[in-house]
């Protein structure tokens, strides 16, 4: 089946070769969409891009920065005509007790994960309102939930808290215009975010919280992505898609 047939989708932070970026712009392109894939670096956009087929392209977009995000989004506009769809999934993590946090790291994670989504969705949306339709999701975590994940510091959920609170105020804000907001709050998946980082006792001990008893993988989340891009979730906004494993029942 092909959800995604004539969309096209922008995906941040999606160059990372195991990340969950790409795996969803895999996903979008298998169900018929054309993806921008925005990273830091061109030539691993590009590289990610092409592995995807000929439709689809890479860019260097620094989503801290507020030019680049323009810039970037108008030539994807150029380049592909409309946007229907971004994934505002790029993000970075740093392990830190709060009392160790000082300003550089606060600004850094807040920076790329919540400042990130701002300017990225400022971007798009005009366009978006100008076709009086999108589909806007963005990527939180289970540690906005909980105060506190795994590996992410106190400022690490602080910020991706932030994103569930702006996603809903856009969606309040942009739902006249026919475009909806979304987050997905995945619980611990394996990436190269925390390759390395999770010893087999603390794994299994992880385990024990999961009641689906395995951690997530890439296309566990890149599912729940590619049902908020289309139009299957077209009367739901606002809401957060918990992709955990259980992790969280209460
Ligand atoms: P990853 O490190 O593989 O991917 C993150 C990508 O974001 C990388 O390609 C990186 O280059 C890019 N990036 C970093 N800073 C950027 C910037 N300023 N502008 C543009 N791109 C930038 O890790 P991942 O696990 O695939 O993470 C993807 C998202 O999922 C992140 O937002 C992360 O916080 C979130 N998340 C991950 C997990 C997990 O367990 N892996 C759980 C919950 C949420």
């Amino acid at each position: 089946t092909h959800l995604l047939d004539g969309k096209v989708a922008v995906i941040s932070g999606a160059a990372s070769p195991r990340g969950i970026g790409l795996a969803t712009a895999r996903m979008f392109a298998r169900h018929g969409a054309r993806v921008a894939i925005l990273d830091l670096n061109e030539a691993d956009a590009s590289a990610a891009a092409a592995s995807l087929g000929a439709a689809h392209r890479g860019y260097a977009c620094d989503v801290t920065d507020r030019d680049a995000c323009q810039a970037t989004i108008e030539r994807i506009v150029r380049e592909f005509d409309r946007i229907d769809v971004l994934v505002n999934n790029a993000g970075i993590t740093q392990p830190a007790k709060l009392l160790d946090i000082d300003a550089a790291g606060w600004d850094r994670i807040l920076d790329v994960n919540l400042r990130g989504v701002l300017y990225l969705s400022q971007a798009v949306l005009p366009q978006m309102k100008k076709q009086r339709s999108g589909s806007i999701a963005c990527m939180s975590s289970v540690s906005a939930q909980r105060g506190g994940g795994i590996l992410g510091g106190p400022h690490y959920s602080a910020a991706k808290a932030g994103v569930l609170g702006l996603a809903k105020a856009m969606a309040r804000e942009f739902g006249i215009d026919g475009i909806r907001v979304n987050c997905v709050t995945p619980g611990l998946i394996q990436t190269d975010i925390n390759a390395g980082k999770i010893s087999d006792e603390k794994r299994a001990e992880i385990l024990t919280g999961i009641p689906l008893n395995r951690l997530g993988g890439v296309d566990d989340v890149a599912g729940a992505f590619l049902f908020l891009a289309s139009d299957l979730s077209s009367y739901i906004t606002g809401a957060v898609i918990d992709v955990n494993g259980g992790m969280l029942i209460h």
